[in-house]
């Protein structure tokens, strides 16, 4: 027989244009050509049980073996073979219609065009110009069969001497793909696509080495494991089994913390194991280390549309048929199955943490510290996993206890509630820093939560969406009493006047500090509590917060520290500053305060007067009345500040308790933490 012809497509010449549009992916056709080989081989296997294939099966590794000098790769397999009918059915006639628009939709994607047309044996064009199959089918009374094609629509078939069953690819690999006549490029595309394709794969020899030079044995080189891990049944795995399969996937990883084993047959067929990665901080680095793979052979390790985004965070194997490969990966998204798939597996983790939640929780709260930004970020990206995690979520307070939501709850209820009914969270980010707060709350009888994960932040905001009533607000946030705000209080123990003028002294004296400023208050906090405190909005401080994370709110990031420094006026100190003020004051500051009360006065007046006029019918009259009060206004302000500053300079209280107050939030450095330093010494020495 021989026979030439030419293949039916419609296209002029499909190959060159297979070879420009898929080079970026060109070495899947290692992948395409071994599984058919797998596929044939499997298939006589199936036959056999059937006792439709009566003969010896035999040895039925697939071999995988370059000849440098003739210039070839060749993939043979002892699977089914081909008759030349079947040659002509499968590898003839691959007729498709449309082919330039689908090419020219798809160009920028290798895998579709290749799925799309069943084109897995024709990628070899993208790395030969010579294709030959050399094949003898298992059927009786078959001979051996050739094809050859050289990259045109032409192809020649004749008989040929193949006395064995099964089939010898064989790819004379073109001038520009050299490359892939090199035994290491060869071993690590097998390892990539076939290290678990299911019929076992030789690629040369194992080697051995032997007075100083590495030689072959006469073992084969398996590269693969034919029935890897998740193929097998749970029930007849060990822990040792699950930690040496993620030894051998991640060999520089951690341990992971815990894994589930994914079995489905229906709605859709998907097996594997995902396991779940020790993740402290830095959630990019884990991404995409999960494999996928079709029937066991490698298909990618971008599943980021396949699965939730916080699942990517996962490691392991995925294997299913049913997630559509080939098509772009914009459309992967919308494929009904693969919404099953992604529920699917999203529910699955969600159980499993559940149940080793419910198990045995003190091992989940000894990971917890591992596992929570993983918690973290399925709860704030996927509506239905907060809904399962919200059971096992935990809440840590600053000892280190771990509190379910519920429990917490519960658990403050009593004592935390305010005047208006909302709960609540007291929390610190820093045990250090915010210690002297803690203490604070503590003795109170609040409980504080330890709020330091790279999450948190973005939890608190969706904690308060989710929680009833319910408020996070830091423990310096606020002095303690307006922490939690129990019954309506009216700090009447200093009047007007002397909160104005203590205030007026402080701020006199507070150090110019880069990026922040302080505004200065007078409360009753007791006798027992710091003479003054700083205390930092809960808001302002969470509008910086989340500008570092989210574009358009820069404008927050610019904006200085803002802090309250609060003074107690039950303190026995400040009752000592104001006692002192108002004798050495009174005197220099009543004619300046009579000056202002008048002129108050006096531009209120004008105001009144001028009220039903607009600014341009104001009279020049009008507006030199109105400069001439704001001038004198100014000046008597001014006037006042300098009695505030000058009282605060000769009064070395105030200054001190100033720098204690920094101190204790970490704002007093370098030339006033020094002045301090003397100021303290001097004070000692009395
Ligand atoms: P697909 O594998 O997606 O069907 P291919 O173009 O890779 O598409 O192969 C076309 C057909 O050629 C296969 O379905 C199979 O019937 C046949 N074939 C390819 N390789 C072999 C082989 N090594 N042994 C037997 N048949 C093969």
């Amino acid at each position: 027989m021989n026979q030439k012809g030419n293949i039916g497509i419609t296209t002029e010449n499909i190959f060159p244009v297979i070879k420009k549009f898929l080079y970026s992916d060109h070495e899947i056709f290692l992948r395409e050509i071994v599984s058919n080989a797998v596929d044939a081989t499997q298939k006589l296997k199936t036959l056999a049980m059937k006792g439709e294939f009566k003969g010896e099966l035999g040895d039925l590794t697939v071999r995988v073996s370059i000849d440098k000098e003739a210039g070839t790769l060749t993939i043979s397999d002892r699977g089914i073979g081909m008759t030349a009918e079947e040659i002509d059915r499968y590898i003839n006639q691959i007729a498709f219609s449309g082919a330039n628009d689908f090419l020219e939709k798809y160009k920028e994607d290798a895998a579709a065009i290749i799925g799309h047309f069943g084109l897995g044996f024709y990628s070899s064009f993208m790395v030969a110009d010579r294709v030959d199959i050399l094949t003898h089918s298992y059927r009786e009374e078959s001979h051996g069969v050739k094809w050859t094609c050289d990259g045109s629509p032409a192809f020649e078939i004749s008989d040929c001497e193949k006395e064995d069953r099964g089939t010898d690819i064989v790819l004379h690999i073109s001038e520009d793909c050299k490359e892939f006549l090199e035994k290491n490029k060869i071993q690590e595309l097998l390892r990539k696509y076939c290290r678990f394709l299911p019929i076992e794969i030789a690629f040369g020899k194992k080697t051995e080495w032997k007075d100083g030079k590495e030689v072959d044995t006469d073992k084969d080189n398996i590269i693969n494991d034919p029935n890897p891990l998740w193929t097998k049944q749970p029930s007849s795995l060990k822990d040792e089994d699950y930690t040496k399969f993620y030894r051998d996937l991640y060999p520089m990883s951690d341990e992971p913390l815990f894994w589930i084993h994914l079995n489905v047959d229906y709605p859709f067929h998907l097996t594997g194991v995902l396991y779940f990665p020790r993740i402290k901080n830095n959630i990019d680095i884990h991404r995409n280390k999960i494999q996928l793979y079709c029937n066991q052979v490698f298909v990618t390790d971008q599943v980021e549309n396949i699965v939730p985004d916080f699942l990517t965070l996962l490691h392991g194997v995925i294997d299913s048929p049913d997630i559509p490969l080939n098509v772009s990966r914009s459309y992967l998204q919308s494929d009904s199955n693969v919404k099953k798939i992604s529920t699917y597996i999203t529910k699955k983790v969600a159980d499993r943490l559940q149940s080793i939640f419910k198990s045995d929780r003190k091992d989940f709260e000894s990971k917890w510290e591992d596992l929570k930004l993983f918690i973290h970020y399925g709860m704030l990206s996927q509506e239905d996993f907060y809904e399962k995690a919200k059971n096992f979520s935990l809440f840590t307070d600053v000892k280190g206890a771990h509190f379910t939501y519920d429990e917490y709850r519960d658990l403050i209820k009593a004592q935390q509630t305010d005047k208006d009914g909302n709960l609540i969270y007291l929390y610190a980010t820093d045990k250090e820093e915010q210690y002297t707060y803690i203490e604070a709350a503590e003795a109170k009888g609040y409980s504080v939560l330890l709020l330091d994960g790279q999450l948190d932040t973005a939890m608190v905001g969706l904690l308060e969406q989710k929680f009833e009533k319910s408020r996070f607000t830091r423990v310096d946030s606020d002095v303690i009493d307006r922490l939690i705000v129990k019954e309506e209080k009216k700090d009447t123990v200093v009047s007007e006047a002397d909160s104005r003028n203590l205030s007026g002294i402080f701020t006199a004296e507070l150090p110019k500090i880069d990026k922040a400023e302080f505004h200065v208050e007078t409360a009753a906090l007791g006798e027992e509590a710091s003479p003054v405190m700083i205390t930092q909005s809960e808001y302002m401080r969470r509008m910086k917060d989340m500008s570092k994370f989210q574009q358009g709110m820069s404008f927050y990031g610019e904006m200085p520290d803002m802090y309250n420094l609060v003074l107690n006026a039950d303190h026995k100190l400040v009752k000592e500053v104001l006692e002192d003020m108002n004798q050495n004051l009174s005197e220099k500051l009543q004619p300046i305060e009579n000056e202002i009360k008048g002129l108050e006065a006096r531009r209120d007046a004008l105001h009144a007067a001028q009220k039903d006029k607009k600014y341009d019918e104001l009279t020049d009259d009008d507006k030199e009345q109105n400069k001439q009060v704001d001038e004198a206004l100014a000046a008597q302000e001014d006037a006042r500040k300098e009695v505030w500053a000058n009282y605060g300079k000769q009064n070395p209280i105030v200054p001190q308790l100033i720098d204690l107050a920094l101190l204790q939030n970490g704002l007093l450095r370098g030339e006033a933490l020094s002045k301090f330093i003397r100021r303290s010494v001097d004070l000692i020495k009395g």
